[in-house]
Formats: C-alpha cells, sequence, structure tokens
C-alpha cells in the first residue's frame, strides 16, 4: 500500500490548479448552455404563478435537478424514470418522451392526434403556434392556451418528485383532472383578461370546460360611473349645516380586480363627531 495521501481541494484539471484556459474551456464544453433568449423571454410574457414560471424558466436551461443533471454535478444514484420506471430520467423525458407523460397530454390537450414539440425551449416558446385556434384578440383564450405547457409540466414535476420523496402516486387521469383544476383556477384570477374579438364555438366549449365560470363578455366594459344620488333636500341639508361649522366626509372604495364589480361608500360626521349622513 502506498503512503497515505492528504485530501486537499483543487480544480479539476491534472494538476489541481486553476488557470483561466481551463476554467473557459469547463465553460465553453458544458451541455447546459442556455437558449436564446427570445425563447424564455416568452416565459414572462404571459406570467401565471411566480412559482411556475419560474420553474419553466429554470426548465427552459434545462437546469431543473433531473437526475441526468445530478450526475453531471457527480452525484451518483438509481436514474431511472420514476414515472414510467423503464427509461433513463432527464427533463425532455419527464416532459416529452414518457409514456406516462405523454399520456398526460392526451388527456389535458383532449386530442391523441397532436405531435408534441421535440424539445423544452420549442414547447414553452412555440406552443402558441401549434394553436387549433384562431387566437388573435383573444387574449384569454391564448392565456388559457399558452398555459397549458406550464402548468402541464408543472404537474409532471410535482408527481415525479411526490413519488421520489413522499413516496405518493397519482394515476394519469387523476393528473389530468388537477392540471386542468389549476389552471382554470388560475385564469379565473386573471379579472382584466378580456377577450376583444368573438370566439367560434368550438373555442367557446374548450375555454368553458376549462373556467366554467369564465366571463363572456367580449370586450372590456366602460367602468361604470359613479352615481351618488343626493337628493335636493339632502344638498340644502349639507349647504345649511356647512355654514355653522366644520363637517368631516370619510369615503372610501374598492374594485374585486380591473373593470369588475366596484363599491364605495362613507360618512358625513357632524362637528361634534355625531354621524349625519352615511351613503354607499
Ligand atoms: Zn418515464
Amino acid at each position: 500500500m502506498k503512503a497515505i495521501v492528504k485530501d486537499k481541494r483543487g480544480w479539476g484539471s491534472t494538476s489541481g490548479s486553476y488557470t483561466v484556459v481551463e476554467g473557459y474551456k469547463s465553460i465553453t464544453t458544458t451541455t447546459n448552455i442556455p437558449p436564446d433568449p427570445t425563447q424564455w423571454r416568452f416565459i414572462w410574457a404571459f406570467p401565471s404563478l411566480p412559482k411556475i414560471d419560474f420553474f419553466c424558466w429554470t426548465l427552459a436551461h434545462n437546469n431543473i435537478l433531473t437526475k441526468d443533471n445530478l450526475r453531471k454535478c457527480g452525484m451518483e444514484g438509481p436514474s431511472r424514470c420514476p414515472l414510467c420506471l423503464s427509461e433513463e430520467e432527464s427533463a425532455i423525458h419527464l416532459m416529452l418522451l414518457c409514456p406516462f407523460a405523454r399520456e398526460v397530454w392526451r388527456g389535458v390537450l383532449r386530442s391523441g392526434a397532436m405531435e408534441l414539440p421535440g424539445n423544452i425551449p420549442f414547447l414553452l416558446h412555440n406552443w402558441a403556434k401549434l394553436s387549433p385556434f384562431n387566437l388573435t384578440k383573444k387574449y384569454l383564450l391564448k392565456t388559457a392556451w399558452i398555459w397549458i405547457p406550464k402548468f402541464t409540466c408543472w404537474k409532471l414535476w410535482w408527481e415525479r418528485n411526490n413519488r421520489l420523496f413522499k413516496d405518493e402516486k397519482c394515476n394519469t387521469s387523476k393528473i389530468i383532472i388537477k392540471i386542468q383544476a389549476l389552471l382554470g383556477e388560475t385564469l379565473d384570477t386573471k379579472h382584466g383578461l378580456r377577450n376583444e374579438a368573438a370566439m367560434d364555438n368550438a373555442e367557446e366549449i374548450w375555454l368553458k370546460d376549462l373556467v366554467p365560470n369564465y366571463d363572456s363578455e367580449t370586450i372590456p366594459p366602460a367602468l361604470p360611473q359613479a352615481n351618488w344620488e343626493i337628493h335636493l333636500e339632502e344638498q340644502e341639508f349639507i349647504k345649511w349645516r356647512s355654514a355653522l361649522g366644520e363637517h368631516y366626509l370619510f369615503f372610501d372604495g374598492a374594485s374585486k380586480g380591473n373593470l369588475r364589480a366596484v363599491g364605495g361608500g362613507g360618512v358625513i360626521l357632524n362637528p361634534d363627531g355625531s354621524t349625519e349622513i352615511r351613503f354607499h
């Protein structure tokens, strides 16, 4: 046996010491080259939930901690995909190639005929082009469509983690329902989104299925004008009281989202602090 050599930290080259040349080589030979910025910028153009958008941004950079990526960092371990238990796990396998994932996609899209993109940046960037609908000026419909890959990838990743770390399993039908429910709920919170162009029947049915309570108005409604309807005798009364001393007006208002139901109200207090008029 050789004499014991003490462990020491060192760069990955034979000498163990860092040089600029070695560093440059390491950066330029990495397989995790970020995609073209125009591709991932698209992720932020139609924001959904920040955690899902961020996950998709990481996914587009091939930086999620799939087993192939962990192996590149020197972490060894089982590398089989936990969804199908037959292939090696990688991001593209988990999201697009895995038979389990493909069944989820078929359910979410409600069509077995649609060809899925061959890579993840394309999936996230060019998804709108694969739409069976005309999305022009239909912002609500377009957002719903564009969110499909985001929410599907997110839930596939969720399922993969549940199987690995919690030993919990969901079948494809349950995952499909979860994707649609989360997508519908999130869309339901985007009150400002409206279609400016009318949808055809097929589009209407598709969207209604996803968001049963969506507002079918196509044109943003005009903001209703406030109408306080202060009656003549009240006006006279206010004038008369104001001459006697300082009155105080407190009022507030709120709206449920942009261009949705609005309300407001207030009170006019006498100089002694007692309430003179309430209105809403
Ligand atoms: Zn698989």
